[in-house]
């Protein structure tokens, strides 16, 4: 296992959709709450997606048209350029 103890902002991102999808096993969920506890920047970066995915309406049912998936994809990087 790469995690020793607490989840760090790059894994929270890379378990936030699996998270809003209810897929994430309830060890991982537990500790992705855990950090969203006492991270304010990662409980904003999981509004945005929640807003996100909302507004786009589906979560995986269907697949991404191109701007969106684009737009997912830039929040990312943006993200993830700020930590
Ligand atoms: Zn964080």
């Amino acid at each position: 296992m790469i995690h020793s103890n607490d989840l760090i902002c790059k894994e929270l991102v890379e378990l936030v959709t699996e998270y809003l999808e209810n897929s994430l096993p309830l060890g991982e969920k537990a500790q992705f709450e855990a950090h969203l506890a006492v991270c304010p920047g990662c409980q904003t970066y999981l509004e945005q997606m929640r807003q996100t995915l909302h507004a786009v309406g589906h979560l995986t049912e269907e697949p991404l048209d191109p701007t969106t998936r684009d737009a997912l994809l830039a929040l990312f990087r943006n993200w993830q350029n700020s930590v």
